[in-house]
């Protein structure tokens, strides 16, 4: 079967993590999130996490060459062979079309774009009381707060803020997502790639119109 890659488009706090992980788990393909990656590189001192540290914590967009080579690096390995579900790439015209050229590559293409919508004042509301564990799980300290605050229900462990989910961080991201990523909306509504979601819904009912949109493409 040819391999599935689906793009998730959507500005940052509309949920395109919490339901990138769905759809990958559903699908069984691989969920690539290039804020995860480079979360990951910054953990393990790289030297690619470093560069990219700067940027991220004043939410501004990692450079476009060093983005692109991590996903072409990432995309290339074994386990994307069936696909992959991305999360927060492309982010710029340019990746938009690096992308495109790699898929070409591997003799495949973009399926589908779900674009989540949500309207600001709600995102900057989620993203400032969003709390992470380390092991991935996403709380919110009003609408989907832990069990004891600040801390994983499942494994007990210490839950943090991301730098970046700071109010006036978290305001610029909006604003550089407006200038730099919203132009792919039309461009994929070009190709007849996009299907619009309405991100103010339930996490499940989200899921379902991906869902569909997925099953329908
Ligand atoms: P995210 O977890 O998707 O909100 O990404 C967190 C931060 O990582 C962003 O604010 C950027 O600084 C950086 N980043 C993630 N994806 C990209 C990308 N495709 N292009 C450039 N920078 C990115």
């Amino acid at each position: 079967m040819a391999p599935l890659y689906i793009v998730m488009l959507g500005p940052p706090g509309a949920g395109k993590g919490t339901q990138a992980k769905k759809l990958a788990q559903t699908l069984d393909l691989v969920h690539v999130s290039t804020g995860d990656l480079f979360r990951e590189h910054l953990k393990n001192e790289t030297e690619l996490g470093q560069l990219a540290q700067s940027y991220m914590n004043k939410g501004e967009l990692v450079p476009d060459d060093v983005t692109i080579k991590m996903v072409e690096e990432r995309l290339s390995r074994t386990d994307c062979e069936k696909g992959a579900v991305l999360d927060g790439f492309p982010r710029t015209p340019a990746q938009a079309e690096a992308l495109e050229a790699l898929l070409e590559k591997f003799d495949a293409g973009v399926k589908v774009v779900p674009y989540i919508k949500v309207p600001d004042e709600v995102l900057v509301e989620r993203l400032s009381g969003r709390w992470m564990s380390t092991s991935g799980r996403v709380y919110h300290a009003q609408h989907n707060p832990p069990k004891v605050k600040w801390i994983d229900d499942l494994d007990g462990s210490p839950l943090y803020q991301r730098e970046d989910d700071k109010p006036e961080t978290v305001r610029h991201r909006i604003e550089v997502y407006t200038e730099q990523t919203a132009p792919l909306i039309d461009h994929y509504r070009q190709k007849g790639l996009l299907v619009e979601v309405d991100g103010t819904q339930a996490i499940e009912a989200v899921t379902e119109d991906l869902m569909k949109a997925v099953e329908e493409a």
